[in-house]
């Protein structure tokens, strides 16, 4: 699917600092948006409906799948996640750059319909590192941790079928690294070509 917008897709296993980071780039971005998933599990903390997530039960999730509703979805950790269409199709059909969080299936099923989809994956410095982040965070209880970090190798494992990857040693280093890639992006002929169409048929480039 060919849009003037841009669509970023960042993974990473969790610990690796993937939310604090987003959440970072979109604050000095003012022309990215995050899409909203849909999700099966239950609301954590403060999370809200409607804020880090759309949360729904099982049976909604699945009517909507079988609907199409979903570009992509998948199942992560026992629950269900999918990034609907109407979260992110309106939004770069307007010209709007997108990002999407989520897990390394469904970036992987998306640059199979959006082939100018950018793939970033944020890694951990280290295996320690990421153990050592995980506890500090505290979310979980010591078996948690191991089922974290056996899961944490499966979607490592994945960066290599990335566009870009961003080690995430130190926070501002790897804030940068994204900020840049999403301007070298924005910079592509092919990305200009559809984001700047009026220029380029003026110039007699399209
Ligand atoms: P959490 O439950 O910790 O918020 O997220 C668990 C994992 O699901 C993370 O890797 C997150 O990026 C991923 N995820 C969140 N939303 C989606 C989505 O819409 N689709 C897919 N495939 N994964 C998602």
């Amino acid at each position: 699917m060919d849009t003037p917008g841009n669509l970023f897709i960042i993974a990473a296993p969790s610990g690796a600092g993937k939310s604090s980071l987003v959440k970072a780039l979109l604050e000095l971005d003012g022309h990215l948006a995050v899409s909203i998933s849909h999700t099966t599990r239950a609301p954590r903390g403060q999370e809200q409906h409607g804020r880090e997530y759309w949360f729904v039960d099982e049976p909604e999730f699945r009517a909507m799948a079988g609907r199409g509703d979903f570009f992509e979805w998948a199942e992560v950790h026992g629950n269900l996640y999918g990034t609907s269409r109407a979260a992110i199709e309106a939004r770069l059909q307007a010209g709007e750059d997108v990002v999407l969080e989520i897990d390394f299936q469904g970036a992987l099923q998306i640059k199979q319909l959006f082939g100018h989809a950018v793939l970033i994956f944020i890694l951990p410095p280290s295996w320690a590192e990421l153990e050592q982040r995980l506890r500090r965070r505290g979310e979980d209880a010591n078996g948690a941790i191991g089922q974290r970090m056996a899961n944490a190798r499966e979607e490592v494992a994945q960066a290599r079928h990335f566009d870009f990857v961003v080690v995430n040693a130190v926070f501002e280093t790897a804030l940068f690294d994204l900020k840049t890639i999403v301007h070298a992006q924005r910079l592509k002929y092919s990305a200009q070509q559809r984001s700047k169409a009026a220029v380029f048929k003026a110039l007699d480039l399209l």
